[in-house]
């Protein structure tokens, strides 16, 4: 058991096949994909986390959510229509725990998508909301952060010193994979 695996639900890990594999699109909004949306919604905010995608949670459908200053959104079927620059920051993933490294995404996107309503929806994001936005659509075409990332950047997040800075500890990414591996075997 750890931190995240306190409720019946968890995160799947790096490892975990789901996180591989390119999301079955939804079609239609039924009770079923409304109950699947308040499972992911309860599961990143206990999570701490800004996004979740469906595969993350061990279920391959095209379903991801966001919040980021409060903003809840629910994407069903979510495609990235157009993106306008580029930016390098950091960036972590629930999947992944503290492993975090830069990756550069548009500033801007332009996603479609429908609601909960089964509703045709339009999102206009930049900064971080479009970063995760970009980050969400990538898990539910079975990507990943470190697929991208710029890995001179790449490290762990050990710990927090006294004045809260964060200790960090630089990994190559083959020893990370290998760490998370190595977790996955002892049922970590
Ligand atoms: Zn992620």
């Amino acid at each position: 058991m750890t931190e995240e695996s306190g409720r019946d639900i968890t995160i799947v890990r790096y490892g975990h096949p789901a996180l591989r594999q390119k999301a079955a699109p939804i079609r239609r909004v039924t009770d079923d994909v409304k109950a699947l949306v308040g499972r992911m919604v309860e599961v990143m905010r206990s999570a701490h986390g800004l996004g979740l995608a469906a595969n993350q949670l061990g279920v391959p459908r095209r379903v991801a959510v966001v919040e980021i200053d409060g903003e809840l959104t629910a994407l069903i079927d979510p495609q990235i229509v157009s993106a306008k620059g580029s930016e390098s920051l950091e960036e972590g993933c629930l999947s992944l725990p503290r492993l975090y490294g830069n990756v550069a995404r548009p500033t801007r996107v332009v996603v479609r998508a429908r609601d909960l309503s089964g509703k045709r929806i339009k999102v206009t994001a930049e900064g971080l909301l479009a970063r995760a936005l970009c980050h969400e659509v990538d898990h539910l075409n079975g990507e990943l952060f470190i697929d991208t990332v710029d890995e001179s950047t790449l490290h762990w997040l050990v710990g927090m010193a006294e004045e809260g800075e964060q200790i960090t500890q630089a990994t190559t990414l083959e020893d990370a994979l290998k760490a998370f591996a190595a977790s996955g075997r002892a049922g970590g």
